[in-house]
C-alpha cells in the first residue's frame, strides 16, 4: 500500500479533484486490470481467433452496464459497446491480437513458453484492458455527473500484418456517429505528440509454372520459383530509385516442395510502404510491374490477392493537444527495485548501442509535430473518417523496440501493466476535456475536414473490395 501511494502521490498532486473522479475507477480496479491484462498475455490469440479476449472485455463492459453488439462487420471477434446516448458521441479502440512465433516468458531473458507459439509482441492484451478501463471510468463519472453523451468501446480484431480488423470496420459505418476516436498504444516512451504512420498494402503474388523431373527432362519445366526470383531481384533493383521512406519487404511463402522437381507453384507475399496512401500505390503499381515482367520471362502465369491496405494517421493536433496536456498530468513510470533490475538486464539482450536511458520511461516526450512514423496502424483508415488523438506509453523498457521477445516480456508483467494504467487514465481524462467542452471536438472536425482534402475525399478502402481475411493466422 505504501508503494502504491508513493508511485501516485506525483501525478496526484497536479490533478484536481475533479479529475480525480473520473480516475476513481482506474485507481481502484488496478490490480484487477492487470491480471486481465495478464490473462490476456497468457492467451496470446491470433487476428481474427481473439475469441476468449474478446469474451473477457465483453464480459467486462456487459458488467458495468454497456450495451453489447457482438460479431461487427462480419468478425465474430469484433464488438461495440456503449453507454449513453445523444451527441457528443466519444470512441476508444482496443486491439487484441498476438504475433506468430514470439512466445515468451516473462523474463528478461530469451525462453519461448511454447516453440513457435504466438506471443504479445505489440501489447494488445493491454492496449485492450487498458482501453476497456479507460472506458468504464468515463462512464461511471457521466452516470454520477449526470453528463450527456455517448462513449463507445469498439473492440477491434487482427490489427497485425494482413489483418486490418479496422478498415473493415470503417467499411461498415461503424464510426459514423463517433465526434471523437481515442486511442492507445504500447511503446518505449511517453509520449502524445500528433505522430503519423505509413500506409501500406499487403499483397499475394501466386506463380504457377509446369512441374518436370529437374535433372531428367528440365526443358519441360516452367519453375515458378524462378519467376518470384525474378521479380524480388527486379524488385530488390527499384529499391534504388524510391523515396527512403518507402519500405518494400517480402516472404517467400511457397518456394517448392522439393528440389527435383521444378515448381509449378511459388508464392511471396510483399508489404508497400510509404507516407502518403497515393505515394504506397505508385509504388504498389511499379512492384505489380516486376510481377507481371517475372511473369512473362519465366513463362508462368501471374495471379495475385490484395491481403490489407491501410491509410497512413492523420493527426489530429487540435485533440492531440489536449491529450498531451493529460498525459503530462499523469507523467511517466516509476521503477521499484526489482523493475530497474529487470530493465537493465533486458536492456542487454538488445542489439544496438546508445539505448535511450532507462530513466526516459519516467519522463513524458514533449509535444512534437512532424514526425511521419515508421509503422503501419489500422487506425490510419479510423483518422480519415473521424478526428483521432492516440498516445503511446513506456510498457517497454526504453530501448526495447515493438515485436520482439523483450516487448512480449514487458507486456506480461508489472512494468507493461503500469503503463497500460497511465494510458487509461490520460484517456480518460482527454475524454473528460472533450465532453466537458464540445468546442474542441468541433476544432477538431475542422481540422479533419481540410487535413483530408475538403469535399473532395470520399474514403476507399484501399484493401479494395475484399472481405476481412478471417483465416490469416490459420
Ligand atoms: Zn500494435
Ligand atoms: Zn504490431
Amino acid at each position: 500500500m505504501k508503494k502504491l501511494v508513493l508511485l501516485f502521490l506525483p501525478a496526484f498532486c497536479n490533478i484536481s479533484w475533479a479529475q480525480n473522479d473520473i480516475l476513481k475507477n482506474i485507481n481502484e480496479n488496478q490490480a484487477k486490470y492487470a491480471q486481465m491484462s495478464e490473462q490476456i498475455w497468457q492467451w496470446a490469440e491470433p487476428g481474427y481467433m481473439e475469441e476468449k479476449t474478446s469474451a473477457l472485455l465483453i464480459k467486462e463492459l456487459e458488467t458495468n452496464g454497456f450495451t453489447i453488439q457482438k460479431g461487427v462487420g462480419e468478425m465474430t471477434t469484433a464488438f461495440v459497446a456503449t453507454f449513453g446516448s445523444g451527441y457528443p458521441t466519444i470512441g476508444i479502440l482496443a486491439e487484441m491480437d498476438a504475433l506468430p512465433g514470439l512466445s515468451q516468458e516473462a523474463i528478461p531473458q530469451r525462453k519461448p513458453k511454447t516453440l513457435n507459439g504466438y506471443g504479445h509482441g505489440c501489447g494488445h492484451n493491454l492496449f485492450g484492458v487498458g482501453s476497456v478501463a479507460a472506458a468504464i471510468s468515463t462512464k461511471q463519472w457521466m452516470e454520477k455527473n449526470k453528463i450527456k453523451g455517448t462513449i463507445k468501446l469498439i473492440g477491434t480484431p487482427a490489427e497485425e500484418g494482413a489483418g486490418g480488423g479496422k478498415t473493415y470496420l470503417v467499411k461498415e459505418r461503424v464510426f459514423k456517429n463517433i465526434d471523437a476516436v481515442l486511442h492507445w498504444h504500447p511503446g518505449d516512451n511517453n509520449n502524445a505528440s500528433p505522430n503519423s504512420s505509413l500506409a501500406y498494402r499487403v499483397t499475394n503474388f501466386t506463380f504457377e509454372g509446369l512441374a518436370a523431373h529437374a535433372s531428367a527432362s528440365p526443358e519441360k519445366g516452367r519453375s515458378a520459383l524462378d519467376a518470384v526470383e525474378a521479380m524480388n531481384y527486379m524488385v530488390n533493383m527499384m529499391r534504388e530509385h524510391v523515396t527512403p521512406e518507402t519500405r518494400i519487404h517480402y516472404v517467400i511463402k511457397n518456394g517448392g516442395l522439393t528440389s527435383n522437381i521444378v515448381p509449378d507453384y511459388a508464392m511471396v507475399e510483399y508489404t508497400v510502404r510509404n507516407p502518403s496512401a497515393q505515394g504506397m500505390e505508385e509504388v504498389w503499381k511499379r512492384v505489380m510491374k516486376a510481377a507481371e515482367a517475372a511473369a512473362h520471362g519465366t513463362e508462368t502465369i501471374m495471379s495475385f490477392e490484395i491481403m490489407a491496405g491501410l491509410y497512413n494517421l492523420l493527426p489530429n493536433e487540435t485533440l492531440a493537444k489536449t491529450m498531451q496536456k493529460n498525459l503530462e498530468l499523469i507523467g511517466g513510470i516509476k521503477y521499484d527495485a526489482a523493475e530497474i533490475k529487470f530493465a537493465e538486464d533486458i536492456r542487454k539482450t538488445v542489439a544496438a548501442s546508445n539505448l535511450a536511458p532507462i530513466d526516459n520511461a519516467n519522463k513524458v516526450k514533449p509535444y512534437f509535430v512532424g514526425s511521419p512514423g515508421t509503422a503501419s496502424t489500422d487506425v490510419g483508415d479510423v483518422s480519415y473518417v473521424v478526428a483521432t488523438a492516440g498516445l503511446s506509453t513506456a510498457t517497454w523498457v526504453p530501448g526495447v523496440p515493438a515485436h520482439s521477445w523483450q516487448a512480449v516480456a514487458c507486456d506480461g508483467m508489472s512494468i507493461g501493466q503500469k503503463g497500460m494504467i497511465n494510458a487509461a487514465k490520460t484517456i480518460a481524462l482527454t475524454a473528460k476535456d472533450l465532453f466537458s467542452d464540445t468546442s474542441t471536438i468541433e476544432k477538431a472536425k475542422v481540422e479533419l475536414y481540410e487535413k483530408r482534402g475538403g469535399k473532395e475525399f470520399e474514403y476507399k478502402s484501399l484493401a479494395g473490395d475484399r472481405k476481412p481475411p478471417l483465416d490469416y493466422r490459420k
